[in-house]
């Protein structure tokens, strides 16, 4: 007779104890520094917010159409087309709505990927991928850019094979803070012209550059499904809400997905994303500049730490070499950090996301300059 709680094989290939451990101990802990926490720490900004009450008070509480409403959509065509170029009605690309960025990635992983496919992206990496590639039965291939995390794309194309099914970028990037320059960004495109790669570009963290502009993948590749959300630039993650654009045929197939899943993305977040996209977000992204300049200044030598450029973390090498080891003994002392092992086929650096008020962080830096 079945088990009633028999839990599928699939979800032995998902382990969530990384985080989580950290997660528990910060629950235990009356009032911890928490450097943990991938979003930002200022809040939605009010027109956004009007927006959607407005958009409730209205009635727009029932579903969309599944690939978003009209008017969203016209406002991500504008918004490729003053940023890109492309005209907005040009046939072979298609635009969808979806429940963020992380729908967006396991709708496209699920369109896309065979049992056996290869995806090729750089250690460290964002930690849903390897879980959700796993989910569809692919075979994560981690391109290893330790100690500068910067892209190579040599090393990338010696990892391609005739199983690679696609290639992911991430910048800036989650968890190391890099931002790929134009001309990395070139030579991985021709890269991968020449290969005949889908490239995924996830660009969650576009507006979070520091030093030079944000540039894309897509602007200078046409095979790159782009993908983008207003989770952390108008700090609306419980909202829900992300887009990706790419072939049409693809797209539509995502979306078809999308039907038979998440259905649409909340409807009045919806209604608040043309707003969203007009918001002027310069000075919060400022304050993020001013906060990674006091994480470099205070940990920059002493821990030998690459300077991020963009997002809102910094990788950082574990003193001693044990990421699991000093992030308990950071911990211990009241700071919250995440070791490098839930991001990385390594276990030498941690993570530290400034996503705290300038007080609290340099409290915590001081902190962690002691212990090491
Ligand atoms: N991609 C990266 C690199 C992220 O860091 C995150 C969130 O931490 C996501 C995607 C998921 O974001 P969303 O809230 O849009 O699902």
């Amino acid at each position: 007779m079945p088990e009633y709680d028999r839990i599928a094989e699939r979800m032995e290939l998902l382990d969530a104890s990384g985080i989580r451990k950290v997660f528990d101990l910060a629950a235990k802990m009356s009032d911890p520094i928490n450097l943990s926490i991938g979003q930002p720490d200022f809040d939605v900004p009010a027109p956004v917010k009007a927006q959607a009450i407005a958009a409730i008070g209205r009635g727009q509480n029932k579903y969309t159409q599944t690939q978003g409403t009209p008017e969203l959509l016209a406002a991500l065509q504008k918004q490729c087309l003053r940023e890109f170029g492309w005209p907005v009605d040009d046939a072979g690309r298609g635009f969808m709505v979806t429940s963020g960025v992380s729908g967006a990635l396991l709708l496209a992983f699920q369109t896309l990927i065979n049992p056996g496919d290869e995806v090729v992206f750089a250690d460290p990496y964002f930690v849903m991928y390897s879980h959700l590639v796993h989910l569809c039965g692919g075979r994560c291939v981690p391109v290893d850019t330790y100690p500068d995390f910067r892209p190579d794309a040599q090393k990338i194309a010696d990892a391609i094979t005739d199983k690679t099914r696609m290639l992911i970028i991430n910048s800036p990037a989650n968890p190391t803070g890099c931002v790929y320059t134009e001309d990395e960004l070139r030579d991985i495109a021709d890269m991968a012209r020449r290969r005949g790669l889908l490239v995924v570009s996830d660009e969650i963290y576009n507006l979070f550059c520091y030093d030079e502009p944000f540039v894309s993948i897509a602007s200078m590749y046409e095979n790159t499904l782009l993908m983008r959300g207003m989770s952390k630039s108008y700090a609306m993650t419980g909202w829900r809400l992300g887009w990706c654009t790419g072939p049409k045929k693809i797209i539509e197939k995502m979306t078809t997905l999308q039907q038979y899943t998440f259905v649409c993305a909340p409807s009045m977040a919806q209604a608040a994303g043309p707003t969203a996209l007009e918001t002027d977000m310069s000075q919060q992204v400022a304050a993020f500049a001013r906060k990674r300049e006091m994480v470099y200044d205070a940990l920059g030598e002493s821990f030998d730490l690459a300077r991020p450029q963009g997002a809102f973390y910094a990788f950082v090498p574990a003193p001693g070499g044990d990421a699991t080891a000093f992030a308990k003994k950071a911990i211990e002392n009241n700071v919250l950090v995440i070791p490098g092992e839930c991001f990385s086929t390594k276990n030498t650096h941690f993570r530290l996301a400034y996503t705290t008020n300038e007080e609290k962080l340099a409290q915590g830096l001081d902190i962690l300059r002691s212990l090491a």
